[in-house]
């Protein structure tokens, strides 16, 4: 049988640590304590989230179907099925485009393969990673819910949590030049323009940081 002074000093435990200071950052608005930030803290530039399928500049898909993100996902969280392009309406520069468009987001480990296997840039990851479902159909996300609005920015999902200015970087790794590789290749852009926002600018490389630029 357990003492009942145990109650006592377990609450008190619980009593003591109401006054000592936080070590968990709560952002959200309203409920913060003093003391406590209201805001998300700065994510790492090349924070993998929530993907997106990107589109051209001109508006058409860059998904093209090929199913390479499919094959290469460890997790066997995406699915696709491609389809041939109407000649007269097409809806990507190929032949074909992607039809169906799946993530499982019960399985993503967020890993980014698929980013790197896709050779058009069309699946890229969002820092976004505040997107709590409530049931299994809201965590597979479809292609109407991944693919970038007329603006070319991701779409705003009712359990998501998007705060101004989250949805400009939806593909910063891909700027990213390889200071590691060959330096000649260091701030050259290498892809493709995006529909909202063109060609973007390169990242800085970690040598131009470190020469304090
Ligand atoms: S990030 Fe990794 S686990 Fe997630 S869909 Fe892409 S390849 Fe699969
Ligand atoms: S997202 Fe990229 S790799 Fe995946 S099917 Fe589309 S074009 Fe192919």
């Amino acid at each position: 049988m357990s003492d009942p002074l145990d109650y006592v000093r377990g609450f008190a435990v619980t009593f003591r640590k109401l006054f000592e200071e936080r070590v968990t950052t709560q952002y959200r608005g309203g409920r913060a304590r003093p003391g406590q930030p209201d805001e998300k803290r700065p994510k790492p530039p090349r924070a993998h989230g929530r993907h997106v399928l990107n589109r051209y500049e001109d508006g058409m898909e860059k998904c093209i179907g090929c199913e390479l993100c499919a094959g290469v996902c460890p997790a066997r969280c995406i699915y696709v099925r491609g389809a041939d392009n109407d000649p007269d309406a097409p809806t990507s520069p190929g032949e074909r485009y992607g039809f169906v468009y799946e993530i499982n987001y019960l399985r993503c480990i967020h890993c980014d393969l698929c980013v790197e296997a896709c050779p058009t840039e069309a699946i890229t990851e969002t820092k976004l990673f505040e997107f709590s479902f409530t049931n299994r159909d809201d965590a597979i996300y479809t292609k109407a819910e991944l693919l970038v609005d007329d603006g070319g920015r991701p779409r705003h999902l009712p359990w998501e949590d998007w705060r101004p200015g989250e949805d400009e970087h939806t593909s910063a790794w891909m700027r990213a030049t390889s200071p590691s590789g060959d330096a000649d290749y260091e701030g050259r852009v290498a892809w493709s323009g995006e529909l909202g926002y063109g060609v973007r600018a390169p990242e800085r490389g970690q040598s131009g940081e470190a020469a304090g630029e």
